[in-house]
């Protein structure tokens, strides 16, 4: 499948340098990018022939006294390329707001990093008719900061639709759901920028189920949380993005 994106979201794991490198060293794949915990950066992006680094946060400021924060600038220098932005893990468990998405998602493109804006609808807003609202209000304020500046274009930002209900739960939003609401967020960016902007999918994606949301157009890749820790699925799903 050509030019399709796995993003890994290693999340808190593995627990030392020693499995970091180990997993790292058999997930290093053309377009595959690794988001490890900060503390693994350095030396996972030391052995990388062919992925990209990713980081899974970042914070506005450049440098100064903000405690346990990592820079968008920082991150650059240590050879990160993405950004993942408003996780729903983020925004639910950390307090994450969308004005904050947007103060990280200007920083990550004006230091040269692909934002990854994730958006996503609760159980509950799903149950009462709200998801497209929510998409809509995630995706706009979002990108607002960075969209006023005039920077945003079709290769520093990507959007990953992540439902909350389905990450980590191995209930997966159906492949025809995932590609409706992918052409709803595409439609928005077209209206709010005027661009043709890349949408992934995430939300308990196995090599299993990749194939299907891949299938379709409108669906640019996949985020991965729980089945890129795990060696056998990492190689099943690059080989169906290399074929
Ligand atoms: C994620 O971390 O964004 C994610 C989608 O996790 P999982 O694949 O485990 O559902």
């Amino acid at each position: 499948m050509k030019n399709k994106t796995l993003i890994f979201n290693w999340k808190m794991n593995p627990l030392t340098a020693e499995e970091a490198v180990d997993l790292a060293s058999a997930s290093d794949y053309k377009n595959v990018v690794i988001a490890p915990p900060f503390i693994f950066l350095n030396e996972i992006g030391k052995l990388f022939k062919n992925a990209k680094l990713g980081a899974q946060d970042l914070y506005w400021e450049e440098k100064g006294a903000f405690t346990g924060e990592v820079s968008a600038k920082q991150l650059a220098e240590a050879g990160v390329s993405y950004a993942i932005i408003g996780h729903s893990e983020r925004r639910h468990k950390m307090g994450e707001t969308d004005g904050m998405t947007a103060k990280k998602v200007l920083a990550a493109i004006k230091n040269n990093l692909t934002a990854v804006l994730c958006i996503g609808e609760t159980e509950q807003e799903r149950a009462e008719g709200k998801t497209n609202q929510i998409l809509e209000r995630q995706l706009v304020n979002g990108l607002s900061l960075a969209k006023a500046e005039g920077i945003l274009n079709d290769s520093n930002l990507l959007i990953a639709y992540e439902p909350v209900w389905a990450i980590g739960t191995g209930k997966a939003q159906t492949a025809e759901g995932a590609m409706e609401t992918s052409a709803f967020i595409k439609s928005l960016l077209k209206k709010e920028i005027d661009m043709d902007i890349r949408v992934l999918y995430g939300g308990s994606v196995t090599s299993q189920n990749l194939g299907e949301f891949l299938g379709y157009n409108e669906i640019s890749g996949a985020l991965v949380g729980g089945a890129s820790l795990k060696k056998d699925e990492v190689k099943k799903m690059a080989e169906i993005i290399e074929k």
